[in-house]
């Protein structure tokens, strides 16, 4: 052993007391730095005593990968960590040591304290670059995954265009053909052919208006006093014509809902209400069911549309929220919205988080997973707060 090494083992408490003191500022860490700091004066020996560093690269190595020295109440970064280390060390020669002895020390120890430094400073170096790199993966998947979603969406957008032009101008050029009128076509389907390729037209010219105006933060909520029984009254009567066209059993339980009045746009939690109801529907097979309940949560109500249809994937339960994010294939989609799997572009529940996230509340989504044979079904929570004052119109 160096007599380096037997000074520094001689004075090991009063050295780490000393570091501990200037590392840690408050009571709560000093124990956790101590604890460090022992360790680096144990390396500091060690390397001493046997003319090899490498003990403390190795510690370095440790701290750097977090489990170190530097946390909120002491120095940042492992750099300043030695250097301070560094200036107890000599502080403490000159209190301590003779003067003959503390010379030829300070001399090791600087060499020591400098090698120390530039492999850590390496190590920080390299470690930023790795977590720079990460970053920039991550950066670049997300603009990957967002590219995809847009021409996704495009795609679909385009073919949800598409199928009513198609259906408005066949009917246009049936009835354009008067001598065929005469004689064999129905007029009344022709226009309510066209006119529902019209409404599904504006339903999704209105999505996309909703989408834009969520995404810039200017969706406007006219807030009321409003009833939730009334609001589900409406929402059966819309889809009552999708239901009429599935074998799907579909009820609201009443009792369930509070019966106290909430402040709510109206006309913004119908679209809410009908947006998942219509999904339920889409995504349930025929003989499936689609229920409605409420239930008081403090301060909040929350209105449960549960399905026994596909259910969801884990893993897209809360990206299925966010536009333009599509979950299925381009392919998948076919022309009939209320189709089993039917056709959508992809707006609706994020429309429906933008309205839902607007009046202070949150909706998300809860499956045992995604199964079309064995359809283990979704609920959609939509929560909405209780409020028994106005709230600020400002909101
Ligand atoms: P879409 O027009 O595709 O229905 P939405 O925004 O309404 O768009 O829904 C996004 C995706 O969430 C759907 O494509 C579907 O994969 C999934 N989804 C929504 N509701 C349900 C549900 N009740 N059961 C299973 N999957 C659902």
């Amino acid at each position: 052993m160096t007599d380096l090494a037997r000074w520094l083992k001689a004075h090991a408490d009063d050295l780490i007391a000393s570091a501990t003191n200037e590392l840690a500022t408050s009571d709560s860490v000093k124990a956790q730095v101590a604890v460090a700091v022992e360790a680096f004066y144990t390396s500091l020996t060690y390397a001493s005593a046997t003319d090899n560093m490498n003990a403390i690269f190795t510690l370095l190595h440790h701290w750097v990968e977090g489990f170190g020295i530097s946390t909120a109440d002491t120095v940042g970064g492992l750099v300043p960590v030695l250097s301070i280390l560094k200036q107890s060390t000599n502080h403490m020669l000159k209190i301590l040591c003779k003067p003959s002895d503390g010379f030829a020390y300070l001399l090791v120890l600087d060499d020591m304290f400098t090698q120390a430094i530039v492999y850590a400073s390496r190590l920080e170096e390299e470690m930023l670059m790795e977590e720079m790199k990460g970053r920039l993966a991550a950066s670049e998947q997300r603009i990957e995954g967002l590219n995809k979603s847009k021409n996704d969406f495009i795609a679909i957008a385009a073919h949800e265009l598409k199928t009513p032009l198609t259906v408005i101008g066949g009917y246009a050029s049936i009835l354009r053909n008067h001598k065929l009128i005469a004689e064999h076509t129905d007029v009344e389907a022709c226009m309510t052919g066209i006119e529902s390729g019209l409404n599904r037209l504006l339903t999704l010219v209105d999505d996309i208006i909703d989408v834009s105006l969520i995404e810039a933060g200017k969706i406007e909520i006219s807030l009321q006093v409003t009833w939730l029984s009334h609001i589900l009254n409406r929402v059966e009567r819309q889809i009552n014509h999708s239901l009429s066209q599935r074998d799907i059993s579909f009820s609201v339980d009443y009792d369930s809902i509070p019966e106290e009045p909430i402040f709510a746009d109206p006309e913004r939690m119908v679209q809410v209400i009908h947006n998942v109801v219509m999904n339920a529907i889409k995504y349930t097979p025929d003989r499936g069911q689609v229920t409605i309940n409420g239930r008081d949560l403090p301060g909040f109500v929350d209105i449960m549309v549960a399905d026994t249809g596909i259910g969801i994937d884990s893993a897209d339960l809360t990206h299925i929220f966010d536009p333009f994010s599509m979950v299925n294939e381009v392919a998948l989609h076919s022309s009939g919205k209320v189709k089993f799997k039917g056709g959508g572009a992809g707006l609706g529940l994020p429309i429906a988080r933008g309205i839902v996230e607007a009046h202070g509340g949150s909706i998300w989504a809860e499956s045992p997973g995604y199964d079309e044979v064995t359809c283990p079904g979704s609920t959609f929570h939509i929560m909405i707060p209780m409020r028994d004052v106005p709230p600020d119109q400002e909101m």
